[in-house]
């Protein structure tokens, strides 16, 4: 993937409440050609997001369906609700050359890197105390 024809992957990971969504808007703030991969979550729509836009939201039944036609590059547990980052999505937008950011938890993060070792992993960290 470090030929021009193929976007660069790139995993923003960290725990909850880290500021990951601040980053990712700087981010995207700054490089508007970063695409950004929408993960499929079982979890409601807070007050403001947006089907599509935020999160696919999918009822459970719908998301092992997904699991079970191979769906997912990677999937995850967070606090009772599961999230997943479509394949074939990350696989078309990298293929047509377009750099692309997933924002996923710990466990997701450390499938990507064991799938996809050219993928950029950025670890954010809370201060210490
Ligand atoms: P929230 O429900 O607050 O939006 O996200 C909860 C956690 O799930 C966050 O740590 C977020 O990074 C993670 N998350 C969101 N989408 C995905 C995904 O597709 N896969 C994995 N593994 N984690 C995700």
């Amino acid at each position: 993937m470090t030929d021009s024809q193929h976007g660069r992957l790139i995993v923003l990971c960290g725990p909850a409440g880290v500021g990951k969504g601040t980053v990712l808007g700087r981010v995207r703030e700054q490089h508007p050609e970063i695409w950004l991969s929408v993960s499929a979550t079982t979890r409601q729509p807070r007050p403001g997001e947006v089907d599509g836009v935020n999160y696919h939201f999918v009822e459970r039944e719908e998301f092992v369906k997904m699991i079970e036609h191979g769906d997912f590059l990677e999937r995850a547990e967070v606090f009772g609700n599961l999230y997943g980052t479509s394949q074939s999505y990350l696989q078309q937008t990298l293929d047509e050359g377009h750099d692309l950011i997933l924002e996923i938890d710990w466990q997701g993060a450390e499938q990507v890197r064991k799938l996809m070792p050219q993928a950029r992993s950025i670890f954010i960290l809370p201060p210490s105390q």
